[in-house]
């Protein structure tokens, strides 16, 4: 069984928080899944949710039509990736997981990690603090980890 650590890129990071923070406007939850190669736990990739449902991220919070795994299924086969993780944001600096965060992981498998961006990722110089970080344990229980437990790492 693998442990949960991810690693990511800092270009990769950069690139991601720059297209949350677009895509939400400042005004309302936006998030995408992060990819990587199925037998590594290193994110290489993602993928926006509103570039896979258009209509995710109109109601404020993010509401990921079912539809939208067909074409997320097709790329990952094609570029021969998995989904490691997925990220989206809060407003304000709360990065706990609502109720509907918890009864509604994106990946319904054990080990599957959610990440949370406070302030709709558009602090300055975003890096992993105050990131939240959740692990789905299954059966809708999930654990939550601590800046300083290291289970995401930002790499060179
Ligand atoms: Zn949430």
């Amino acid at each position: 069984m693998q442990g949960p650590e991810l690693k990511i890129r800092i270009r990769i990071w950069k690139r991601l928080i720059k297209q949350l923070k677009a895509r939400g406007d400042q005004t309302r939850e936006s998030g995408a899944f992060l990819l990587g190669k199925p037998d590594g736990r290193e994110i290489s990739d993602f993928i926006c949710y509103d570039e896979l449902d258009p209509a995710s991220l109109n109601s404020g919070i993010i509401i990921f039509n079912g539809d939208g795994y067909i074409p997320l299924w097709e790329i990952c086969r094609k570029k021969k990736l998995k989904v490691l993780a997925d990220v989206h944001t809060h407003p304000g600096n709360w990065t706990g997981q609502s109720g509907a965060d918890q009864r509604h992981p994106m990946i319904a498998q054990p080990g599957h990690i959610a990440l949370i961006v406070p302030d709709f990722a558009a602090k300055r110089n975003q890096l992993l603090e105050n990131v939240g970080v959740h692990e789905f344990l299954g059966e809708g229980s999930w654990r939550s980890y601590r800046e300083t437990d290291r289970i995401i790492q930002l790499i060179k």
